[in-house]
């Protein structure tokens, strides 16, 4: 058959589109990177053509031997990657995408109607660890099975604030405590956690979503020695394909007074609820190129790209730190900076509407305490995908000082009102003049 650019011109045009914005823009979105050809060939490969539901050994579609090779290799390279031994830990290599991995383990160990706690989307947590509005109202479906009660950060300081998820872990009695962020740039502490779910009887989920690959090469603390069960997405810093992994215990989960062993239990109930609780065929696709990224990830290069990643953060947040602007707990450990812009006269979503005219993406985001999500006082950015770009400390102060153009401007265009034509044209030429530095950026994200 013909290849798209002769059989569908008009998707083509599409793709085309999208990676001329990909190669002439910055992105500072810390969930995105840019992942390997190598990966890239195993999604466009034959793999895909494949059904295969069930695991290795045992599947309900004759053909697979080959197919058993590969997801068998993932799964292996996941375990190794993470330092994990086989006898004590398993992994769920085939869950489409992050939130329906966390979704999966619920509803594996836990019956509709019961409890769990997760850090509260506005203080830097995710939908998907049982996100409900203040009055109660459920935002997605996990919410709805389940019941949620969220613990906070602490608003002064910016950190997790372990006392309190104690002290409400201690009334409230979840099955499930979920440690993981999404807007979080300081170290967990996985121990603490431990700590505060055993003391009321939950399981410890973390979500590493974020910070897959920074565990993966030792920069930042790792969840496996004090969880039950770790879950994580592949295409964040991780630079997999879009996919998602459930690690679980395997073994004993605790022995009673009285020394019977109580075994954890959880490899049948997570693959269980993975298939055929709620996915059909696996993506063998995803599968296989999660396979070459989780070798990728094993290497000495990946291993100095994720320092680097910590590195330029860090350096980032100085340059904007030494520009005068706040940032949500003073600074980062990962791979992200949250800036706070509540002493600015302007907000995360204007600003990132100023960037995006620069073809910089970033997020606006809630900070701790915030009263809006539509126009929340936070902006939040990263740096896994521009370290991948090659980007380092010259080129991270030079859209530092992007970002405070964008913010001088959203503020201009704030504060002052219109007043006349002449005011109102001098602004639009203003705004033009820095959409011109575009190809500035352009330039830096290497045209
Ligand atoms: N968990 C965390 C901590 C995340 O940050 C995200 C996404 O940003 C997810 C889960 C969900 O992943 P996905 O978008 O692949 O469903």
């Amino acid at each position: 058959s013909k290849p798209v650019s002769e059989g569908d011109p008009e998707m083509f045009d599409i793709l085309q589109q999208e990676r001329h914005r990909q190669k002439h823009s910055i992105t500072l979105i810390p969930s995105e990177n840019f992942t390997s050809k190598a990966v890239m060939d195993l999604l466009g490969s034959e793999l895909q053509n494949k059904y295969s539901e069930g695991y290795p050994g045992e599947r309900y579609y004759g053909g697979n031997e080959i197919i058993d090779k590969s997801e068998s290799l993932c799964q292996a390279r996941a375990l190794e990657l993470y330092g994990l031994d086989p006898a004590k830990w398993g992994v769920n290599v085939q869950p489409l995408s992050g939130a329906p991995a966390n979704l999966y383990v619920y509803s594996a160990i836990m019956n509709v109607g019961e409890r769990l706690m997760g850090l509260d989307l506005p203080d830097g947590g995710h939908l998907s660890h049982g996100y409900q509005l203040k009055s109660g109202t459920p935002i997605s479906f996990i919410s709805k099975y389940f019941q949620s009660m969220p613990y906070h950060v602490d608003h002064t300081t910016g950190l997790i604030d372990y006392d309190n998820l104690q002290v409400l872990a201690k009334a409230f009695r979840p099955k499930v405590i979920v440690a993981g962020t999404s807007a979080y740039s300081r170290l967990i502490d996985y121990a603490r956690f431990k700590e505060i779910s055993q003391g009321c009887g939950a399981y410890l989920m973390s979500d590493m979503a974020h910070i897959s690959g920074l565990v993966a090469a030792n920069v930042v603390p790792s969840p496996f020695e004090h969880s039950d069960i770790v879950t994580t997405t592949t295409h964040k810093s991780l630079r997999g394909p879009r996919g998602a992994m459930i690690f679980f215990r395997k073994g004993i989960k605790s022995v009673t007074k009285k020394g019977k062993e109580i075994p954890y239990e959880l490899e049948k109930k997570i693959n269980f609820s993975v298939f055929p609780g709620h996915q059909g065929g696996p993506h063998n696709h995803t599968i296989g190129a999660m396979a070459v990224a989780l070798k990728q990830a094993m290497s000495p290069e990946f291993k100095e790209y994720q320092q680097k990643i910590v590195d330029n953060s860090k350096w980032f947040a100085q340059e904007l730190t030494k520009m005068g602007y706040k940032l949500v707990s003073g600074g980062t450990d990962n791979h992200l900076i949250v800036i706070d812009l509540s002493g600015t006269q302007v907000d995360g979503a204007r600003v990132e509407t100023i960037l995006s005219a620069l073809n910089i993406a970033a997020n606006k985001n809630t900070i701790p305490g915030d009263k809006s999500a539509l126009f929340p006082s936070g902006l939040r950015i990263g740096t896994p995908a521009m370290t991948t770009r090659g980007f380092g400390r010259e080129e991270f102060s030079q859209v530092a000082k992007y970002i405070d153009s964008a913010v001088k401007l959203a503020e201009n265009l704030k504060t002052l009102e219109p007043t006349t034509k002449l005011d109102a044209r001098s602004r639009l030429n203003e705004f033009k003049k820095l959409c011109n530095e575009s190809s500035e950026v352009a330039a830096l994200s290497g045209e």
